[in-house]
């Protein structure tokens, strides 16, 4: 290690140095890094992070994980006291650790009917990686190896390993990599009528988008296709939140089929859309499920794949070995945190909170935003939401994506002191549980200011 890389006593301005020189930042232009330092954020509490001297509103609990607030000091207990306890053992073969079991029969009790099986990982992505595994060897275990196409839907994001990047929405995430035409992924419509809809009303354009995947099941040959992945709500890409009786119909058509059904609840397990787990919220049962942010919060790296018993007899059915498995899967000190996080959960009624308080206070006041010229859809369940922006109200045509009008925003609601996430067209947020009405009125105050002034900017050009 040269000296320059030794952080010990290296100033604010000396770490920023380091960080441009030697970091590779995820999903990031390294031009803007060239441009400007990394802003260092070094503390955080409640829904509030700092740092350089400067505190913001994260109403995007970081990205959509820190569900129960920062700095909350029960989780630094147990972190410390797991710690001390066992620093680390593996779960392979025979081997576990205490905290490990206590949150696979945790999250078995409350988890859907049914889903009583747990894999853990550290990553929303490797929890989906799993599940791509798994469905292999599910469909080779059952005597029909041909099953292994995978359906999933424009705006997907499901993870950033080879193998679920290749199941997201995004050409420019694929592109780069030569996956837009992966053998053995195939796209489907989303339920997104605000963009996609055309002329059809929002009850045509789902239905559709439903039937879109019976059309591509018949296409393919049902014998031919093993799972269709859903993010319950399409959170990356905007925050689409799929109409009343379209995932039902989903669920419908993968039994019809034989196709597994995995819902990817990264974001939304754990209470973000007022229910444990957005199943419940839309009325749909998957097969199989995948968690993390939500499940510590964000305070250590862990994620799990929830196993319907119908899918886990088949995998550990006689002498089948799951050739699988990560060094820090089911980590003891990572399990503590995540069953503490849910003890706060529960004990604070947080997930009530966001489906009886907060999340309806959220959607009155974000709605007060749908009147301004620059805002075409105000979309919101529990504690997220999706802004989508327009050049044209009545048309719902789009600026230019290069236009970086959502950017614009964000940065001017950034330097108000409020922390919300641009995607292509949409400002999301998704703030912690924990978060304020105080909070959320000061939140669309800068919203509205920001809107305004870029809307104005735009006049002016
Ligand atoms: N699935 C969904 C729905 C996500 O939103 C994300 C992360 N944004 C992932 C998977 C991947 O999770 P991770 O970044 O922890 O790998």
């Amino acid at each position: 290690m040269s000296q320059e890389t030794d952080q010990e006593g290296a100033s604010l301005i000396e770490l920023q140095e380091i960080d441009q020189k030697h970091h590779i930042h995820p999903f990031t232009a390294a031009s803007a890094l060239r441009q400007a330092p990394p802003f260092l954020i070094d503390g955080a509490s409640g829904c509030y992070v700092s740092g350089q001297g400067i505190k913001l509103l994260d109403m995007m609990a970081g990205l959509g994980c820190v569900n129960v607030g920062y700095g909350r000091k029960e989780m630094v207990n147990t972190a410390a006291e797991a710690m001390q306890a066992l620093s680390y053992y593996h779960s392979f073969s025979a081997v576990s650790n205490p905290t490990a079991a206590a949150l696979s029969g945790l999250i078995a009790n409350l988890a859907p009917e049914g889903m009583n099986r747990v894999f853990f990982a550290n990553s929303g992505s490797e929890a989906n990686e799993t599940v791509l595994k798994l469905i292999r060897y599910y469909w080779r275990s059952k005597g029909k190896p041909e099953k292994k196409i995978i359906l999933t839907r424009d705006y997907a994001y499901h993870g950033s390993t080879l193998a679920t990047t290749a199941l997201n929405g995004n050409p420019a995430m694929l592109e780069p990599y030569g996956l837009e035409t992966e053998t053995g992924i195939e796209r489907v419509r989303a339920p997104y009528w605000y963009r996609q809809g055309g002329s059809d009303t929002p009850e045509q354009h789902w239905k559709k988008a439903a039937q879109d995947i019976e059309d591509k099941i018949i296409e393919l040959g049902a014998e031919n296709v093993a799972a269709m992945f859903v993010e319950p709500i399409q959170a990356t890409m905007g925050a689409i939140i799929p109409p009343e009786g379209y995932l039902p119909e989903v669920e419908r058509i993968c039994r019809k089929y034989n196709v597994l059904l995995v819902a990817d609840e990264v974001v939304t397990g754990l209470g973000r859309t007022g229910h444990w787990f957005a199943q419940e919220t839309f009325g749909f049962k998957a097969d199989i499920m995948t968690l993390a942010k939500g499940l510590s919060s964000g305070y250590v790296p862990i994620s799990a794949v929830v196993l319907h018993d119908d899918i886990a007899s088949v995998v550990e059915d006689g002498e089948n070995i799951f050739q699988h498995g990560f060094t820090t899967s089911a980590h003891p000190v990572m399990a503590a945190v995540a069953l503490r996080n849910i003890d706060i959960l529960m004990k604070e009624g947080l997930v009530d909170r966001v489906r009886t308080d907060i999340g309806p206070y959220f959607a009155k006041k974000l709605a007060s935003l749908a009147d301004l010229p620059l805002v075409g859809e105000v979309r919101t369940c529990g504690l997220i939401a999706g802004i989508e922006l327009v050049s044209d109200k009545t048309t719902r045509a789009q600026y230019p994506i290069e236009a970086g009008i959502c950017s614009h925003v964000s940065q001017a609601a950034l330097l108000r002191g409020v922390i919300v996430r641009p995607t292509g067209n949409n400002i999301v947020l998704c703030p912690p549980f924990i978060v304020t009405h105080k909070e959320i009125d000061a939140a669309v105050d800068v919203l509205a200011e920001a809107l305004t002034e870029i809307e104005n900017a735009i006049k002016a050009s």
